[in-house]
């Protein structure tokens, strides 16, 4: 095989004896393969040459020289760089003209993907004639452009829907969710699934044979009559609108009406595509979803110090948490020993590692083999061990010391200690311990797997490397670890504290739950205050309350205790602020004024902003991304306003002082000295 490089830093190209050009991407000085100005200018001058030497090739092959990626998409930073909205749509526009030239080759182009496809990756692959994908684990395809606030733009959101129809290329587009090759096959993402070691045969099989490429249906043709996409974008839009609002979250919507103006099959269809996303760049959404997507990536470089996997964690308490996270970690590859002195408790915790695993992985083998990591483990043998020991047992400072005791004697000398405590201090917990300094909070939500963060809590005497051990297995099971300071309430709970004691307040002065619940949601909050409260569960919620507030907040105590009192503990009881039928919370018709509902929404955004002011003040985290980042994945605060204290410096600073000092009780000036208030502005 001859190599040449041609003085391209991003590319190299292999020409074969089957005259085969294999363009391999290895992009220079960045972690992961992107679509950067300079790859696509090198991809430019590379099509160029091979549209002049068209006789000299049988075929092109896109693969990539950096596993686990194929190409990760558009290089974000470039985008969030755009200033200028026009320039951005002449770079779409270019862009789209360089893989039509891939499209109009006359020669078989092979996208050979192993690893991330995603974004330009998967429009570059949908540009090429042929889509091949390994079934290896990082392998995944998607269009995830709605997720930084656009759409696709080099071409995708046309040739998703000419390949898949419109009902799969739409959703394709909209739900902007990772396709793994098996589940792309089946869609008619791509077009054969085989292991790595097939790959580069299987290409030269497809460069060399050209198969057919099968036909749009004449279901999908009928879809373009401007008629029925009139009626089918009707359709899409209600249907998206249960999910986000268009104010919100405008991509999708944008990606629906292109397709109803002027549908898939004529070329203006690209112009479209072009210009649309040179509007959503601009607006605030799109700019607080960037924010966003760099604070995901900020969290993701917490633990980066060390490269060291756990390989056997021991977890002591199988309930709610602990039981959750043993799946959690097992279905992660961990091997997972599982302490309880209640065989029920354990047993449980067997059979949601098996609906986990059955949920996530799929494939029978795959699915016995998370089940067979975890082993339950009453009388603690695994404790000798572990890498790590969590414990997640009953919230209860002496049960903890006698459970620490025993981790401490038998525990091997360089296993890291953590505790998942919600509201006890890691000071006093450690107090057993010989190396106090061991000890670190490992704080997960519930529930488990739906939540993506995890709070890494530094006690007063918690070490460095405990830290960044810590934190590197949060990211090891794929979870982000926000590092907090041990303060009640860390910084999720006390911020979201802000939100309860609101919806309580509501509550106590006779508004309806519905009305309530709205105004919470109004807020871009994925639940209510009070659905959240019977989520989490009524007890709960009153434990947490009294160790965190004290009689601060006496009256929700006095509502919580009533309840729970009658064994009204939420959800997990059927009964709690609502009744439950079949799981959902029935509610009563409420008319929904709209000056009350914006009023409880600023009630509740100031419950909640007044709490992430106190946790900056007070250090619970060292920034105000950190706060932001906590809120979003922790509280479920809406992405699309960038963080509760990003979305406060957007405000007018006077009339928030005013607010804040009134929320307070104290004076302007006095709100105005706070650190917080001074590093937000
Ligand atoms: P839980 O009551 O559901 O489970 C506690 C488990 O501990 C029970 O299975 C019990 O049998 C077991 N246990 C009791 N004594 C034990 C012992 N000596 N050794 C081992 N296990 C023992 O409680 P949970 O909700 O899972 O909470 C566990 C911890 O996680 C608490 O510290 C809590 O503050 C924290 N937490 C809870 C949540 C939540 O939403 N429930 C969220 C985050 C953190």
């Amino acid at each position: 095989m001859k190599a040449k490089t041609k003085g391209y830093k991003n590319w190299s190209l292999h020409e074969d004896e089957n005259k085969i050009l294999w363009l391999a991407l290895n992009v220079v000085n960045e972690e992961i393969n992107v679509l950067s100005f300079a790859v696509l200018h090198e991809l430019e001058t590379i099509v160029a040459d091979i549209k002049a030497n068209l006789n000299s090739y049988s075929g092109v092959v896109f693969i990539s020289d950096k596993t686990p990626h194929f190409i990760a998409g558009a290089d974000v930073k470039e985008i969030a760089a755009v200033n200028d909205v026009n320039d951005a749509v002449t770079h779409i526009r270019k862009t789209q003209t360089l893989f039509s030239q891939i499209e109009a080759l006359p020669i078989p182009v092979v996208a050979a993907i192993n690893g991330i496809c995603l974004g330009g990756g998967t429009e570059l692959a949908l540009a090429c004639h042929y889509r091949l994908a390994t079934d290896e684990k990082p392998t995944q395809i998607g269009l995830p452009e709605v997720k930084i606030g656009i759409h696709p733009g080099f071409g995708g959101t046309v040739r998703a829907i000419r390949l898949l129809g419109v009902v799969q290329g739409m959703g394709f587009i909209l739900e902007g969710r990772g396709l793994d090759a098996q589940q792309a096959k089946k869609v008619g993402l791509v077009d054969d699934v085989m292991p790595l070691r097939e790959l580069r045969r299987a290409a030269i099989y497809y460069i060399q044979h050209k198969p057919k490429v099968k036909k749009s249906s004449w279901v999908n043709e009928v879809m373009e009559i401007p008629f029925i996409r009139n009626l089918l974008g009707a359709l899409f839009r209600k249907k998206l609108a249960i999910k986000v609002k268009i104010a919100q979250y405008p991509a999708p919507y944008a990606a629906i009406d292109n397709w109803v103006n002027v549908g898939v099959r004529a070329e203006k269809a690209f112009a479209i595509e072009a210009e649309s996303v040179g509007r959503l760049l601009s607006t605030p959404t799109c700019r607080n979803l960037l924010r966003v997507f760099f604070l995901q990536g900020k969290l993701k470089a917490v633990g980066k110090e060390t490269d060291f996997k756990m390989r056997h964690i021991h977890i002591i308490g199988a309930g709610v948490m602990g039981g959750d996270i043993a799946a959690w970690c097992a279905v992660q590859g961990l091997r997972v020993t599982l302490q309880d002195p209640s065989l029920k408790a354990l047993a449980s915790a067997v059979s949601r590692t098996y609906e986990l695993a059955k949920k996530r992985l799929k494939r029978k083998h795959l699915i016995q083999a998370a089940v067979d990591r975890l082993c339950p483990d009453p009388n603690g043998d695994g404790l000798a061990h572990a890498d790590l020991i969590l414990e997640a047992a009953v919230e209860n400072l002496a049960l903890k010391h006698e459970i620490f005791k025993q981790v401490d004697r038998r525990a091997r000398p360089d296993a890291v200690f953590a505790t998942n405590t919600s509201s006890l201090r890691l000071v006093d917990i450690a107090s057993v311990l010989t190396q106090p300094q061991r000890l670190v909070g490992i704080h997960f939500f519930n529930p488990v797997a739906y939540m993506p963060l995890v709070e890494v809590v530094k006690g007063k005497q918690t070490d460095k490397t405990t830290i960044t051990y810590a934190s590197a297995f949060v990211k090891q099971i794929q979870k982000l670890p926000l590092p907090v300071e041990d303060a009640p309430g860390f910084l999720v709970n006390q911020i979201l504290g802000g939100y309860f004691a609101e919806g309580f307040k509501a509550f106590t002065a006779g508004e309806r739950i519905e009305v309530i619940d709205a105004a919470g949601r109004c807020l871009g909050m994925p639940m209510g205050p009070l659905e959240l409260a019977d989520q989490v569960g009524l007890d709960v919620c009153l434990d947490a309350s009294e160790h965190l507030m004290g009689s601060e907040a006496k009256s929700a105590q006095t509502i919580l205790r009533a309840k729970v009192d009658k064994g009204e503990l939420g959800r997990k009881t059927q009964k709690g602020f609502y009744s439950y039928a079949k799981g959902k919370p029935v509610r009563a018709k409420a008319t929904l004024d709209s000056e009350k509902l914006v009023v409880l929404e600023r009630q509740f955004f100031l419950g909640m902003l007044n709490r992430a002011l106190l946790c900056l003040d007070e250090a619970v985290v060292n920034s105000i991304d950190l706060v932001d980042a906590g809120v979003i994945f922790g509280a479920g605060f809406p992405p699309f306003q960038g963080g509760i204290l990003h979305y406060a410096s957007t405000m007018d600073k006077q009339n928030l002082a005013q607010e804040l000092a009134e929320y307070r009780n104290i004076s302007i000036q006095a709100v105005e000295a706070t650190s917080a208030w001074k590093l937000l502005w």
